[in-house]
């Protein structure tokens, strides 16, 4: 399964992250996934809680940001988010806009225990 093995990505960018912070605890992990990304959030969420249960990161929380597929105009440099593959700019009618976003597959943010 494709999300087993970014969702082991994610825990292992969290380890790395943790041996450069000796003594901090890491709460929350956050991740943009595109919709253009092939990855299932929902999946990706299940992987990520069977992996981190029982594991030294426990307990650890993924925020999954779910990022839309945007496009950009080059005629009138409008951005929009693409609904139901409408491609075209809805300002000016061009059909060849360029994919801006929703390719992502990133970590975002890390979030650390106060003590
Ligand atoms: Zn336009």
């Amino acid at each position: 399964m494709h999300e087993l093995g970014i969702a082991n990505s994610v825990l292992e960018a969290v380890r790395a992250e943790a041996r450069l912070h000796p003594g901090a605890r890491f709460t929350k992990v956050g991740v943009r996934v595109g919709e253009l990304s092939g990855v299932e959030p929902d999946s990706l969420s299940f992987c990520f809680e069977a992996l981190v249960a029982g594991s030294d990161l426990a307990p650890l929380e993924l925020a999954i940001e779910r990022c839309p597929r945007r496009h950009r105009c080059p005629a009138c440099d409008v951005s929009f988010v693409v609904v139901d593959y409408e491609l075209a700019c809805p300002q000016c009618g061009k059909a060849q806009t360029d994919c801006i976003g929703g390719e992502e597959l990133e970590l975002s943010f890390l979030e650390v225990e106060q003590p």
